[in-house]
């Protein structure tokens, strides 16, 4: 009658790195979506902004939605007819209480897929050194929670636990750690065993306190851990300092902020990840072509007589729009000019654009120095024959420095407008990035072109500019910046790979102050 079905996904501790590619799949695929206060907020971010999403966060001591009325709304957006996905932290089966969520579907005769998800229980670890096993200290791992049962019973049997000379990880068990430890050492355990506390694992904030049992509810109210942690018992927690990776990579504890339109973003997030930072993907534009039908090529489609014709690009998204949409969406290609004789050339503002422009089959005969409009310009008068002919082939308000320098030079040029690149008027994440910014936490907010401030000035409205650490991509990008008096650094290059250098220069300078 209906197809309506429920997806239980795992969406792992934290780094989206470690969704599954399954997980990735059913998200993009998804009608409505359920996640919890696990979830991380790189996830968050990828989520597909039209699907309708809840949070149904569950996070100890804060509001959260009670289980029961979790498991009917998800009953209830099957029984709709929608591909519903219930998303949780770590694994669904882990102590997230995917059994009970399935029941509930199970007794209605709703279809369920399950996801597993990497736990916690086994990656925190990982990511702070810790191997949960290791031949020479211990041949297996637990996974217990501490957290009571509604009684206030705790029926774990710690006689046993300790026996076994394992490898124990505790979830949920921050709160009931000092009655934990005690447990452990009254069922014989040597206070001296090394224990750690890992809080935040995976993520840019993950901390570690490795102590010993006797002494970990010390350590770790000093350090005031708080939840998400896990509690790792066994003498492999004594490897931590030796196996430590993460917080070793260059933008390792970094938050940054990708603002791109999302298809142009992947880059620069992707270089950024792997040099450890955690990045929060905001698109804060879309680009959209123009329709073909509204450009005119009628004068460029007309050139003659060995005229010398520049087509222009200042952005990848124009190389791609112009041959993949406005050619082919008017059914023709540059075969046409050439053989009317024109002298074809290809100008472009920075590498990026000539190697769009090479995967098209072209190469760019001028580029300048240095990547912005103005300079693209002078290459131009510098380049450009007398007689010649420039077309830009570019966004709807391009900017106007380029056309000042060919004006200047009294070069012909003709302004195509190809691409449209758009605001966003509203973005779900635009409230916890605004409060992130305002506290400090986000460590660089990345803006590769005016447009990407503008959208980001649009998009979130009510905060307070002058807090934003922004890092431009050019000084054009930058002027727009100064007009909200953001705190700016500027590239030293206007590539994606310059951005990334600069990150880490300034990454290396704060930590060496
Ligand atoms: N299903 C989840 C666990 C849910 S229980 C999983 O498989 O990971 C919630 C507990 O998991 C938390 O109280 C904490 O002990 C642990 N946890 C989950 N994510 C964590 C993280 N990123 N860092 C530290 N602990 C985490």
């Amino acid at each position: 009658m209906n197809n309506g079905k429920v997806w239980l996904v795992g969406a792992g501790p934290g780094d989206i790195g470690l969704l599954t590619k399954k997980a990735i799949e059913v998200i993009e695929q998804a009608d409505f979506i359920a996640y919890d206060a696990l979830v991380g907020e790189e996830i968050l971010c990828m989520l597909p902004e039209k699907v309708e999403k809840v949070s149904v966060g569950k996070r100890s001591g804060k509001h959260s939605v009670p289980q029961e009325e979790t498991n009917q709304i998800l009953l209830k957006e099957a029984l709709k007819g929608k591909k519903v996905v219930r998303l949780k932290g770590g694994d669904p089966f882990v102590f997230g209480r995917g059994g009970e969520e399935l029941e509930l579907l199970a007794e209605h005769g709703v279809p369920f897929e399950v996801v597993p998800g990497i736990t916690s229980a086994v990656a925190v670890p990982a990511y702070a050194g810790i191997p949960v096993t290791h031949r020479d200290y211990t041949s297996s791992f637990h996974v217990i929670t501490g957290h009571p049962r509604k009684d206030g019973q705790d029926r774990t049997d710690y006689e046993s636990l300790v026996r076994m000379n394992a490898t124990l990880v505790f979830l949920m068990s921050i709160r009931a750690m000092g009655h934990v430890m005690e447990k452990l050492m009254q069922a014989g355990m040597d206070p001296d065993m090394p224990a750690a506390v890992l809080e935040q694992g995976t993520r840019y904030c993950q901390r570690k306190v490795v102590s010993t049992v006797s002494r970990l509810e010390e350590d770790s109210k000093k350090a005031k851990i708080q939840t998400p942690a896990i509690i790792v018992v066994g003498k492999v927690c004594a490897l931590s300092e030796e196996f430590s990776w993460y917080e070793k990579r260059e933008l390792a504890g970094r938050q940054i902020v990708v603002t791109r339109a999302r298809n142009k973003a992947s880059r620069l997030t992707k270089e950024l990840r792997d040099a450890g930072a955690e990045v929060l993907e905001i698109p804060m534009i879309d680009t959209t072509p123009i329709s073909p039908e509204q450009v005119d090529l009628s004068e460029l489609l007309a050139e003659s007589e060995e005229r010398e014709v520049w087509l222009t690009f200042t952005s990848p998204t124009g190389v791609e729009t112009f041959f993949g949409t406005t050619l082919a969406g008017k059914k023709t290609d540059l075969r046409r000019i050439l053989r009317a004789g024109v002298d074809l050339k290809f100008a472009v503002i920075g590498e990026a654009t000539a190697k769009e422009l090479e995967r098209y089959g072209w190469m760019a005969d001028l580029m300048p120095e240095v990547y912005n409009g103005k300079e693209l310009g002078k290459a131009l008068v510098q380049t450009a024959g007398k007689d010649a002919v420039v077309y830009l082939l570019r966004a709807k308000e391009g900017s106007e420095e380029l056309k000042e320098e060919l004006d200047a030079g009294n070069i012909q040029y003709r302004d195509v407008a190809i691409y449209e690149t758009l605001c966003r008027e509203n973005s779900p994440l635009a409230d916890i990035i605004t409060e992130k910014i305002e506290n400090g936490q986000i460590d660089r907010v990345t803006f590769t072109s005016a447009s990407t401030v503008r959208g980001f000035v649009q998009t979130m409205k009510d905060m307070d500019f002058t807090k934003v650490p922004a890092l431009c991509i050019g000084e054009q990008t930058a002027r727009e910046a100064e007009k909200y008096h953001m705190q700016i650094e500027i590239s030293d290059q206007a590539t994606i790979a310059g951005m990334v250098k600069k990150l880490k220069e300034l990454c290396k300078a704060q930590e060496e102050r």
